[in-house]
């Protein structure tokens, strides 16, 4: 049989990851995206002088970024570079305190020692439980199909069933932090580590803790020139393998027969393949790309309740504020108030915790002479039908209000650019289902190991990568997504 063709279906990060990979071990790879460049949720806002990061701000693990690079024979330098932030996040709590999460650990426990209840070594304590908790996940359930690990029992996936009942599968985040801490503004902290994957820390799987450990072990990052950096830098390497791009062409159905892979239609005709991975929102694969949103599988995603969504302001405002770091929480006063009505009630908290990024303290072309680019973001529920203009406008002046108690500032006089990102236009444009940011919720014990694996066992030929797929969502998950599923087709073809 002659060279295989794949489509690849998107261009965010996981499908460029699954692209390049598939066109260096021999594949005709074509990417088809329905926006007119690549980058998916992580694309660019650009006006008045100000560049914004649409969505990802926060760079962790730069190592699954760096492999990725060698293991296709390329110099990482020549395409990325990364610097590690010496303070991952500035924390502003509704009593007034203000809390610098040093990236050093030592600097951050005597930090959390110094203005909290809590002392440094029950946070020396925490973070060892994230470490162990990471080294008994991370081989199978995060850099791996845990299907290959069913397959091929080794030490590492042997040990990691063993001690099933160890992974905090079965107890709350917030819970084992009320464990650790006394606290409430430390329990806070890091109970905002279940939002890094759109779910409730009252109601996400303690396994999760697995995330501040990369945060503090790792280092988080800037990415010189932006977070748009890294699909540009994905799309610059899969092009010098062969990869050709489409784009403007939006796939509206997968075409099979017997269950076997036959090729895509687009809006102006067919396209004829013998595999496809799809990047798109899974529930969007099962529903209106393959039609089979009565199948099993589609039948269980369907009933799944969907991570949070983002309410986003980029603001261009006037002045430079050197109070604020390049990542700023500002935390609510009820955390679990603030959960319940974005989970259960599906509607914006009325007091949000909000997050302020600001990338033109580095970049200082991102924003014009004495001025800064804010990205403003609070969690959202998914889009549910909602007045999002109603919901807009409510949250934009319970922004302002914090931000004028806790800093002293009215903000709004300065904000001279203003955009608005909803739940609805996050679904709009980057195809996402109901504009949630990382697919399902995990918001029960089985949420994060229920993922849509990298194979599809239904259909011959069809394989799926992205932040809405196994191992998870966030850059780096969806990274790690594109290079299992092109190794599932490697193999399968073996
Ligand atoms: C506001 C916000 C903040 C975030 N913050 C962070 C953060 O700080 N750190 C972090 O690591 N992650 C963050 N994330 C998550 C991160 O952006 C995603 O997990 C990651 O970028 C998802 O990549 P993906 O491969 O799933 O592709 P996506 O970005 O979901 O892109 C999918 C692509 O497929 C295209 N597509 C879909 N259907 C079709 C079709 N039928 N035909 C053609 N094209 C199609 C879409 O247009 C899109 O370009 C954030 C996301 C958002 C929205």
């Amino acid at each position: 049989m002659g060279q295989k063709t794949v489509a690849v279906i998107g261009a965010g990060i996981g499908g460029l990851s699954a692209a390049a990979r598939l066109a260096d071990a021999g594949y005709r790879v074509h990417v088809f995206e329905k926006n007119p460049d690549p980058g998916g949720k992580a694309r660019v806002l650009r006006g008045d002088g100000f560049r914004f990061d649409k969505g990802p701000s926060l760079m962790t693990m730069p190592f699954v970024f760096q492999d990725y690079f060698e293991e296709l024979r390329e110099d990482f330098e020549d395409y990325l570079r990364f610097e590690r932030l010496n303070i991952n996040c500035q924390y502003f709590f509704s009593d007034c305190t203000t809390l610098n999460a040093y990236a050093d650990k030592e600097l951050f426990s005597v930090e959390i020692a110094n203005k909290t209840k809590d002392d440094e070594e029950s946070v020396t304590r925490f973070f060892e439980h994230c470490q162990q908790l990471y080294d008994r996940t991370a081989d199978t359930f995060l850099f791996n199909s845990p299907l290959q690990a069913l397959k091929q029992v080794n030490t590492s996936n042997l040990s990691t069933l063993l001690h099933i009942n160890a992974l905090g599968i079965f107890t709350s985040l917030d819970k084992v932090n009320r464990n650790f801490f006394n606290d409430a503004r430390t329990v806070q902290l890091f109970n905002r580590y279940a939002t890094y994957n759109g779910s409730s820390p009252f109601h996400a799987p303690a396994t999760f803790l697995i995330i501040p450990h990369v945060e503090f072990a790792f280092g988080a990052y800037n990415v010189i020139g932006g977070i748009y950096s890294i699909p540009d830098a994905l799309s610059r390497l899969a092009r010098k393998k062969g990869v050709s791009f489409h784009f403007k062409k939006e796939a509206s159905k997968i075409i099979h027969e017997d269950h076997r892979i036959k090729g895509l239609r687009l809006q102006d005709g067919i396209f004829d393949c013998d595999l496809v991975v799809a990047n798109s929102d899974v529930r969007n694969t099962y529903n209106v790309l393959l039609g089979d949103h009565n199948s099993p599988l589609g039948l269980l995603y369907n009933r799944k309740e969907s991570s949070s969504s983002a309410l986003v302001f980029y603001w261009g405002v006037k002045g430079d504020f050197d109070n604020l770091q390049i990542h700023n929480i500002f935390f609510s006063n009820d955390y679990h108030n603030e959960f319940k009505e974005i989970f259960r009630y599906k509607q914006c908290p009325r007091d949000p915790t909000v997050y302020i990024n600001i990338t033109s303290k580095y970049v200082k072309s991102d924003a014009p002479e004495q001025c800064e680019n804010w990205f403003v973001m609070i969690n959202a529920p998914y889009a549910a039908g909602q007045n999002w203009q109603d919901e807009t406008q409510k949250t934009r002046r319970r922004i302002l209000e914090k931000l004028r108690k806790t800093l002293d500032i009215d903000v709004e006089k300065r904000i001279i650019f203003e955009s608005v990102w909803t739940p609805v236009d996050i679904e709009r444009e980057t195809g996402s289902c109901m504009g949630s940011l990382y697919g399902m919720a995990s918001n029960s014990p089985t949420g994060a190991f229920l993922r849509q694996q990298n194979k599809s066992f239904l259909y011959r030929g069809l394989y799926f990568c992205g932040g809405t797929t196994h191992p998870g969502g966030g850059m780096p998950l969806a990274l790690i997504s594109g290079k299992i599923a092109a190794d599932f087709v490697k193999r399968d073809a073996a």
